[in-house]
């Protein structure tokens, strides 16, 4: 499968926890940057990587701030240069205050078929807190219109563990976000990251995380309320109806190849981590200039790639495949990590089913730390 990831590196504003690639301010830039991406689709054509596109996905940032035009001139260009299958998946990450119902059916027909909305939460006060810069209402009209300009696929990013949070504050927005019968839900647990005015705010005692106690209750809350209206966990952060998996996360998850465009873009391609300048204008001079964008190349081991994979592959439900590991890498997996699955396995944390090793679900409400073990 062949995936291209854009990266669109601007904001309405900046995120009280936000850590991204992300900028905001910078309405001057987008046309000149537009241009710059597609320039570097062109680049890659022009170097023979990868053949007709199956997934194409426009992250952020707040892709959703480009015009639709715009957009629609980035998708021509990957169809021109790439080839993009009939049935490919074309996902654009979307804030709900930069959509109408207009620009959604322009969207629509520019070839976006399936829409992520940031929705992070029902509450207002939450939002509000996160410095989010739109409402609960906001996001409600934004599915509405989405449904109605024809998106048969709509993914909600909702957040929890957020400070202040109660399980019934956290119910309430599952309840919210399902009422509103979403195909995909992704369900992401706030972690304070260094540099951000939360850290701030948490070094002075300002805000506190709900304790462990609470964040397994929401975890739990999360699988079982999205089952009783049809959404299974396939990974550890992301629930579907299915058949409306994410296919161009499951491909970054599986650790296989995908090229990506834009300021700070992360590629992975044949086995090479390579990443982007990440400011936004430096970006658009070098490729204004022609000069390599790569401020990171790293050549990764087989043995290190081994280890990627299994470590990716364990964020989803269904594990990683002992079979398929050993075709891809010549490395049997039990024998590899040895004497380091006793405790994981005794614990509980791990298992081997016939096919497959995983996490069971006491590993994955603890994923991080079972996965560290198998770095
Ligand atoms: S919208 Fe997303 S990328 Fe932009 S500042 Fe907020 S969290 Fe960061």
């Amino acid at each position: 499968m062949a995936s291209l990831y854009i990266h669109i590196p601007f904001c309405l504003g900046k995120c009280e926890y936000c850590s991204f690639n992300s900028y905001p301010g910078m309405e001057a830039l987008f046309s000149r940057y537009v241009a710059a991406v597609n320039e570097e689709v062109v680049h890659h054509f022009f170097s023979g990587k990868t053949g007709t596109l199956d997934t194409i996905f426009f992250g952020g940032g707040t892709p959703s701030i480009l015009s639709a035009d715009q957009i629609g001139h980035i998708l021509g260009c990957c169809r021109e240069y790439f080839g993009v299958s009939d049935e490919a998946e074309i996902t654009l990450e979307a804030n709900p205050k930069t959509l109408d119902f207009m620009k959604l059916l322009q969207l629509r027909q520019a070839g976006i078929n399936r829409i992520s909305i940031g929705v992070q939460s029902f509450i207002d006060a939450e939002l509000a807190m996160l410095g989010r810069l739109h409402s609960a209402q906001n996001s409600q009209d934004c599915v509405r219109d989405a449904i109605g300009a024809g998106f048969t696929d709509i993914s909600l990013d909702l957040m929890y563990g957020v400070p202040g949070q109660t399980p019934e504050q956290w119910r309430w927005n599952l309840e919210c976000a399902l009422a509103l019968e979403p195909t995909h839900l992704s369900l992401y647990q706030l972690g304070i990251e260094e540099g951000t005015p939360f850290a701030v705010r948490q070094q002075r005692g300002e805000i506190e995380l709900p304790a462990e106690g609470e964040i397994v209750t929401m975890d739990e809350l999360s699988i079982d309320l999205c089952r009783s209206k049809g959404l299974e966990q396939y990974e550890i952060s992301n629930f579907a109806r299915p058949g409306h998996e994410c296919l161009h996360n499951l491909n970054y998850w599986y650790n296989l190849d995908y090229i990506a465009a834009g300021a700070g873009a992360v590629g992975f391609y044949q086995g090479e981590r390579t990443r982007n300048v990440s400011e936004p204008q430096s970006y658009c001079q070098i490729v204004e200039r022609g000069d390599s964008l790569l401020v990171e190349s790293e050549k990764l081991s087989p043995e290190a790639s081994f280890r990627e994979t299994v470590i990716m592959g364990l964020r989803m439900v269904k594990g990683v495949s002992s079979t398929a590991l050993f075709e891809r890498f010549n490395i049997r997996l039990q024998e590899y990590y040895g004497d380091t699955l006793t405790p994981l396995l005794a614990d509980g944390y791990v298992e081997f089913t016939d096919t497959h090793f995983r996490l069971t679900k006491k590993g994955r409400f603890l994923a991080n730390r079972v996965l560290t073990e198998l770095v």
